[in-house]
């Protein structure tokens, strides 16, 4: 059993702005990154919206620059998987998938959201064959030829514009013809010429042998469906919270799975905080989660004083 002030779940922005400044604030912290630390900014190209950067700046190269920045400042970081939290007070022991347990005096929940897909019975057997729920990851493997991406949100918007600059042809699916996309990204998609808009529309059936090679779409209005031949399908319709290992614990969860918790960042545990896209119903935004991180981070730290 290792013993620590601090748990911090996740390495995404929420996850390393808490670290920060519980370190700072003289608390031994350890993120918990899991495998593949950094959260969903890892599959985002550009980011143009994150105060403080004249210039786009990578996801990657902005979760790296977080990481660092945790480490230089004395946060351990670490790759396990957190899967179970137990504890109806403090201390808490934290169970990895590995076995390994850590017994801290708070957690952070941090743990961001993972990908929905639109749950088609070929996705299974297309997963990596055309179809993907990444279009920074995936983009390139589709240089020239002809994509369809589903969704009506920012990342939808952007993805089309991202794969727009080497496919020919890129089709946006969407099952409205109002989009939860900003205005500017939406204007931009429509300037570009080789971005088609297929509106109040889903895809009923994902088309191939072994691999994608179209989309059959339904026109919700009419009912008319029509086979749009695409050699990839990207998928960008929103998240789900990383949220699954808190099932059996005291935190309180919504329905749809986030954690429910104040506007100080307290869950339904005392002593138990959560930030970022695993606790937000409304932003999901990168600079949201890392200032609810902030949040987080001084909450846990005042908590952790107190009972020390
Ligand atoms: P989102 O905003 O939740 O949009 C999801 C889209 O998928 C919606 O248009 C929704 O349609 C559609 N959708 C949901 N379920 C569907 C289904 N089963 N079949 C067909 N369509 C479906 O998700 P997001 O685009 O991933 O964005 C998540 C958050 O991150 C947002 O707050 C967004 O602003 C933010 N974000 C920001 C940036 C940026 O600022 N640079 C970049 C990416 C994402 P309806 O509209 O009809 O509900």
């Amino acid at each position: 059993m290792i013993e620590t002030d601090l748990v911090v779940i996740g390495a995404g922005p929420a996850g390393c702005s808490a670290a920060i400044y519980a370190v700072r604030a003289g608390i031994k912290t350890v993120i918990a990154g899991g495998a593949v630390p950094g959260g969903q900014l890892l599959q985002t190209s550009d980011i143009e919206n994150y105060a403080g950067f004249v210039d786009p700046v990578g996801g990657f190269e902005m979760m790296d620059n977080m990481h660092k920045q945790c480490k230089r400042l004395g946060v351990e970081f670490t790759a396990d998987e957190i899967v179970k939290l137990e504890g109806e007070k403090t201390p808490f022991i934290l169970t990895c998938a590995d076995g390994k347990q850590y017994k801290a005096a708070a957690v952070v929940v941090a743990t961001g959201a993972k990908a929905r897909w639109l749950g088609l019975p070929e996705e299974e057997k297309f997963k990596g064959h055309g179809l993907s729920a990444c279009a920074t990851c995936d983009g390139f493997f589709m240089r020239g030829k002809t994509v369809c991406i589903v969704g009506g949100g920012n990342t939808a918007f952007e993805d089309a514009l991202f794969l727009a600059q080497f496919c020919p042809q890129v089709y946006l699916i969407h099952r409205r013809d109002a989009f939860r996309a900003d205005q500017v990204t939406v204007e931009k998609v429509k300037n570009t010429p080789n971005i088609q808009l297929v509106l109040n529309s889903v895809p009923v059936e994902i088309i191939g042998t072994d691999a994608v090679e179209g989309v059959r779409v339904k026109n919700v209005k009419t009912g008319v469906t029509t086979d749009i031949a695409c050699s990839g399908l990207f998928v960008a319709v929103g998240a789900v919270p990383q949220t699954e290992f808190l099932k059996d614990s005291l935190v309180a969860l919504s329905d749809s799975g986030l954690v429910l918790a104040d506007e100080r960042t307290h869950t339904t545990v005392e002593g138990v905080f959560a930030a970022g896209d695993c606790a937000d119903k409304y932003y999901r935004q990168a600079i949201i989660a890392a200032g609810t991180g902030a949040k987080a981070g001084i909450e846990a730290a005042a908590f952790i004083n107190l009972h020390r």
